[in-house]
């Protein structure tokens, strides 16, 4: 059998298969008994071949990581080679998302607004729609301060089930409404399947929320729609599971998929979840899929939202996905974390700067007139 179990090399290797970027990889295994000659002649080998060699010496066994592009189909070469047990080839985790099989990164399009480009796009309105009133004034704070997407959810995945719910189809009409009138772009939650038409009529993004981000069968319906997907990290989610979650989406079609971080459950409760800033990077490197992330629910507090938004920012993220709301104190969903129309409006002032010192831009649209 060819499959190799020690598990210190396959973390190795798997380590080697996620770290090294845009190369393919092998490992040559040695028998047990090889010499450190037949060792160093497979090295010399692999240099010769142009290929780059990492052995691992084991005790029992000694390794040797071929990492360059094409490196398997040398893998005859080394298995004809004394000394040499078999040679291994180290799978691609990630086929569609990963930043090994696509060098540029991917710019998901939000009705006009290209998320992965220059630019930083912040997406910012309530957690829930809750009245006609609550989103055209919120929609309306948001435009005037230069955003042009809108979030704002009419199903709502409560951890309680006799928390507000959100507002089902009514809600979804309010976003359509609010879309034609004002002209902003409509990011929103799906839920289920089923209820996947109705939501893709409203929204120009579909939400994945963070509690259904291993749902499969809906990864998969919502990898099978035009709209693109903004799919947010589970709250015990690692970032390997997020980006294996939006390979679903991906095989299903639907190449427009935007990574959202949101906060992960650690032992600290000063905030409602630790936001994972490492994340930003680590997933620009592993993933060519753009990153945005979500300051409010990591936060759970509104006054840490902008210095988490500045953070993102300096880190490398492509947006930020901000809960603000007309009267945060009323709020149905979320009013703790929601911006005040004020900190909003200071926040949007604030950020173009950031952008700039992290050698992107943050364009605030000019607000209607
Ligand atoms: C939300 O964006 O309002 C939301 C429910 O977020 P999450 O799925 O990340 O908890
Ligand atoms: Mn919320």
């Amino acid at each position: 059998m060819r499959v190799y179990t020690g598990h210190w090399i396959m973390y190795n290797a798997d380590y080697l298969a996620v770290g090294a970027g845009r190369f393919t990889y092998m490992v040559v295994v040695m028998q047990p008994n090889a010499t450190p000659q037949q060792v160093d002649d497979v090295v010399a080998k692999v240099k010769e071949l142009g290929f780059r060699p990492h052995p691992i010496r084991g005790v029992e066994k000694t390794v040797v990581a071929v990492i360059g592009t094409g490196a398997y189909d040398a893998a005859p070469i080394f298995e004809a080679m004394p000394g040499v047990d078999r040679a291994v080839p180290i799978g691609q985790p990630y086929k569609l998302a990963g930043s090994d099989v696509k060098a540029e990164k991917t710019q998901t399009i939000i009705g006009d607004v290209v998320v992965g480009g220059e630019e930083v796009v912040v997406i910012a309105g309530p957690c829930a729609v809750e009245s006609r009133e609550q989103l055209f004034r919120t929609a309306e704070i948001v435009q005037e301060a230069g955003g042009r997407i809108l979030r704002g959810s009419a199903f709502k995945p409560r951890t309680s089930p006799h928390d507000f719910q959100g507002l089902g189809q009514e809600g979804l009409d309010l976003l359509k409404e609010v879309r034609a009138k004002l002209g902003l772009y409509v990011v929103t939650e799906v839920m289920a399947v089923s209820d996947l038409p109705a939501v893709e009529e409203a929204a120009d993004c579909l939400q994945i929320g963070a509690r259904n981000m291993q749902n499969f069968d809906l990864l998969s319906a919502v990898g099978a729609s035009s709209r693109p997907v903004l799919l947010k990290r589970g709250m015990s989610a690692l970032v390997d599971d997020l980006i294996k979650a939006a390979e679903y989406v991906m095989l299903g079609g639907n190449q427009n998929v935007i990574l959202c971080e949101r906060g992960i459950r650690t032992f600290e409760l000063a905030t409602r979840f630790t936001l994972d800033i490492s994340a930003i990077p680590v997933l620009r490197r592993l993933s060519h899929l753009p990153v945005v992330v979500d300051p409010s629910h990591a936060a759970g507090d509104d006054q840490y939202v902008p210095a988490l938004c500045k953070a993102a920012i300096a880190a490398g993220a492509d947006g930020v996905f901000v809960e603000v709301h007309c009267s945060p104190e009323t709020a149905l969903c979320d009013g703790p974390q929601a911006l005040h129309p004020d900190d909003f409006r200071r926040m949007m002032k604030e950020l173009p700067a950031f952008a700039q010192a992290a050698g992107r831009k943050l364009t605030l649209a000019p607000a209607p007139s």
